[in-house]
């Protein structure tokens, strides 16, 4: 009999159109049903029988390199990017975590125009991270490939990809403005959970 898998792709809390326009149904349909899909297949694939089988999964992010690294990591971001998002989502955060944006960054504008920036130059494929540290200092990071802020001991609030799969279907190669109009779906309760 065939072993269920440890790890399971789990559902959007969307319908693959719901982002739209800010992400496309066919971006949602490769990027999550293929991309995210790869990743976590390839996973399951690495660990099996393996002393990662039993470990959680950031613990393996923080123990692993190489290509379980890769995919380990790939999968955790991915599930956090899509998780971040609703049809209902955009606006400004409020409470504790806007209080932190606030004192960082001197506005919530001034944190969006530096966020964007910083995803906008990552040179080749990654991530524009948001995160905390146990002070509760707040930390905007960029990361190549697959890199992830809890290899540094911080705490992942927000993401956006800056792989080209995340954009080019729906923006070619503007990526500034993709990252632009994630705002309008970004969901500040999940964020403010997450903080
Ligand atoms: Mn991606």
């Amino acid at each position: 009999m065939e072993e269920s898998p440890t790890y399971v792709q789990p559902r959007l809390p969307y319908a693959n159109n719901a982002l739209e326009p800010a992400i496309s149904a066919l971006t949602v349909d490769y990027h999550y049903g293929k991309h995210e899909k790869a990743y976590i297949d390839n996973l399951n694939h690495l660990i099996k029988g393996t002393e990662y089988a039993d470990m959680e999964l950031e613990d393996i992010i923080r123990e692993s390199d190489g290509a379980l690294f890769n995919n380990a990591s790939q999968a955790w971001n991915h599930i956090f990017y899509f998780f971040s998002f609703s049809p209902d989502g955009g606006g400004e955060p409020d409470g504790e975590l806007r209080k932190a944006i606030d004192l960082q960054f001197g506005s919530f504008e001034q944190f969006k125009k530096d966020f964007e920036e910083a995803g906008t130059k990552i040179f080749g494929s990654g991530w524009v991270w948001l995160s905390r540290d146990q002070d509760g200092k707040l930390f905007i990071s960029q990361k190549s490939n697959a890199g992830n802020p809890l290899t540094d001991g911080l705490t992942p609030l927000l993401v956006f990809d800056v792989w080209e799969h995340a954009y080019y279907l729906d923006y070619q190669n503007r990526r500034a403005e993709a990252l632009h109009k994630l705002w309008d779906i970004v969901d500040w309760d999940v964020v403010s959970s997450r903080f």
